[in-house]
């Protein structure tokens, strides 16, 4: 059985572990420490040097040392957040790459230094080659950035096995000795660069992501940003590069040690023109700064409790991942939004290393008993009258799983029906996907008889199945389509965004097809009784139908659903007394049918 590494390549920091006797263990590195800074420095001469002694290159040479790298991993010049000491390259929407040292790098590239040093620093404390890995990623990251990371994998040398999200391996860290049998636990992580919220389920040894939902710009180094800025305002401004990497240093410094304390002292001799700086800061001035970078968390926490349908209550855990909730303001944050304290029994540093490395373990055989889940990152249905999409898998959705719904004819003597499979968010077909179509025949009936039933299955691999049938004669056909699962992230990003951006419109749109379709059924439906009754109504209640007639008719070619839905309603109100004579009429005739 050949050993695979778990790393945890973190925006700030990453770490490597391995299944030793059954058990995760992280590995340090030759002077006895764990977490290994991810920045490499390109000296002048020899090779890049990586981890802590790169790190406390950043103050002396900033231009030449490449921190957070993480943050341009698979991305795209002019998409890339953030402002760095280092230089980027790469003209508009090609792939963003660093410059340092007079040499331009990818973003793998760099990582895949980071990852050298770590499998390096395994192979020296276990004595075999390490040659296969699970690496994780936040869990928005799309396939560009996923396969980017998988890139600094290989370009490190190592085969990677999987790529797991980072908070479905800090509950798996969790998950296997402290959870009972049946848990549901958001899992809140704050790291250096980007922010994640999920809600998984653990169901005897069963993990189901529930929901997931983030920010893949957001974290410590916001807070840290802030902290330079503020103290550089202090300082008078008019700094140059080193003394703001000095700056950095001190801000991340202070911000670490005001977790435990109430005030940090900051003193930097011979900052600029040789004068020094020195500062007091406080956790409440910390506070001030960090609070509106916290508080942007809030409402994807809100976000993923909604999508995952539960109240904070029904949850059993909140685990907090990342260095940056060490932060007491963060934990009083999680606390409130969740009205529970978080379980910081695990080191938020490690967890997600740790499970890695059980991913590791159970890919390579030596955990068993454990499988994940996955969910549908898109909402699946089928077309219904007036173009409107018709929801059967809501996103979000754990997979496996089957649904089906009940469908009739739109028009009468109708012989088939087109079957046409959508995911999206949208209301309407033609903004969402087409991701597949086929007819069933069936009986034909009159409008609104027929009986046709839709059922979506997605399996276990994701495919979704699927089935039409003719409920009179059950006829019936099944279709596979493509993965309902395999899309990419940054594609589903892009649909919530343009879901939420047009979501007030979409909504008019759908309320006036709904409109729509009712003014359609009645005005020939009027028409057709007014033929057969109308000489029963008097004058004023002719001319009184014959006016709401004409106003549906207006507000149909007007447009706009409150306008519609009003006539709609009016015009049904002023038809209730012919319809009662119609009705009244039937009866008569099949009285007079029954006595002859
Ligand atoms: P990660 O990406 O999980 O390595 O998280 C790193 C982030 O956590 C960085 O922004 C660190 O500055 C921050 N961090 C680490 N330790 C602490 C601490 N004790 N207090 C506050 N923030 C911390």
């Amino acid at each position: 059985m050949s050993v695979i590494v778990g790393i945890d390549l973190g925006t700030t920091n990453s770490l490597i572990g391995a299944m030793e006797a059954g058990f995760p263990v992280l590995i340090a590195d030759a002077d006895g420490v764990r977490l290994t800074p991810s920045v490499v420095h390109f000296p002048k001469g020899g090779g890049p040097v990586v981890g802590r002694a790169a790190s406390r290159m950043r103050a002396v040479e900033p231009a030449d040392t490449i921190y957070s790298v993480k943050r341009f991993i698979g991305r795209r010049a002019g998409e890339e957040a953030g402002a760095v000491d280092y230089r980027l390259a790469g003209g508009r929407g090609e792939p963003v790459r660093v410059v340092a040292r007079g040499r331009t790098f990818s973003p793998e590239e760099v990582s895949a230094f980071v990852l050298q040093k770590l499998r390096a620093d395994a192979e020296g404390a276990l004595g075999v080659p390490m040659t296969r890995a699970v690496i994780t990623v936040p869990a928005y990251f799309n396939d560009a950035q996923r396969s980017a990371t998988k890139r600094a994998g290989e370009l490190a040398g190592l085969v990677v096995e999987r790529i797991v999200n980072e908070p479905t391996a800090a509950a798996l860290a969790y998950g296997l000795d402290r959870l009972k049998d049946r848990a549901r636990i958001a899992v809140y992580d704050l790291g250096g660069g980007t922010f994640d919220i999920s809600i998984l389920e653990l169901n005897k040894g069963v993990f189901q992501v529930l929901a997931t939902n983030g920010d893949t710009r957001l974290g410590g180094d916001d807070i840290d940003a802030a902290i330079v800025g503020h103290l550089a305002e202090i300082a008078g401004g008019g700094l140059d590069a080193g003394a703001m990497a000095r700056l950095r240093e001190a801000a991340i410094a202070a911000k670490h040690a005001l977790s435990t304390d109430g005030e940090a002292r900051i003193e930097l001799p011979f900052f600029t023109m040789g004068k020094s700086f020195s500062h007091v800061l406080t956790r409440v001035e910390l506070e001030t700064l960090a609070r509106p970078i916290v508080e942007r968390t809030r409402a994807h926490c809100r976000r993923v409790l909604a999508d995952s349908q539960l109240q904070p209550r029904e949850l059993d855990e909140v685990i907090l991942v990342g260095g940056q909730t060490r932060m007491p303001l963060v934990r009083a944050m999680v606390a409130e939004i969740f009205g529970r304290e978080a379980n910081t029994s695990q080191n938020p540093d490690e967890a997600v290393a740790i499970g890695a490395t059980i991913q590791a373990g159970i890919l390579s055989g030596a955990v068993q008993n454990v499988v994940l889940l996955d969910v549908t990152p898109l909402s699946l249905g089928i077309e219904t009258f007036g173009g409107l999409m018709n929801v059967i898998i809501p996103r979000n959705s754990t997979i496996p799983l089957k649904r089906g719904e009940l469908f009739t004819n739109a028009v009468t003597g109708q012989r088939s029906m087109l079957i046409r499979v959508l995911q999206g968010e949208r209301e309407l077909v033609k903004d969402n996907w087409d991701i597949g179509r086929f007819e069933l025949e069936f009986e034909p009936a009159p409008k609104g008889q027929a009986r046709v039933g839709v059922q979506f299955e997605i399996d276990a691999n994701g495919i979704l199945h699927v089935l039409a049938r003719d409920t009179k004669t059950g006829a019936e056909k099944v279709v596979k389509m493509a993965s309902a699962v395999d899309v990419s992230d940054e594609a589903v990003e892009k649909m919530l965004e343009e879901s939420l951006e047009h979501a007030f419109e979409d909504m008019n749109e759908r309320a006036f097809t709904e409109a729509k379709l009712k003014a359609e059924e009645m005005l020939p439906a009027v028409r057709t009784a007014l033929e057969q009754a109308g000489a029963d109504l008097d004058d004023d209640e002719r001319a009184m139908i014959a006016a709401r007639v004409a106003d549906v008719e207006a507000a149909l070619g007007e447009g706009g659903a409150p306008r519609l839905k009003k006539a709609v309603a009016a015009l049904d109100a002023a038809t209730q007394r012919l319809a009662a004579i119609l009705v009244e009429n039937a009866m008569r005739q099949g009285r007079g049918r029954g006595g002859s």
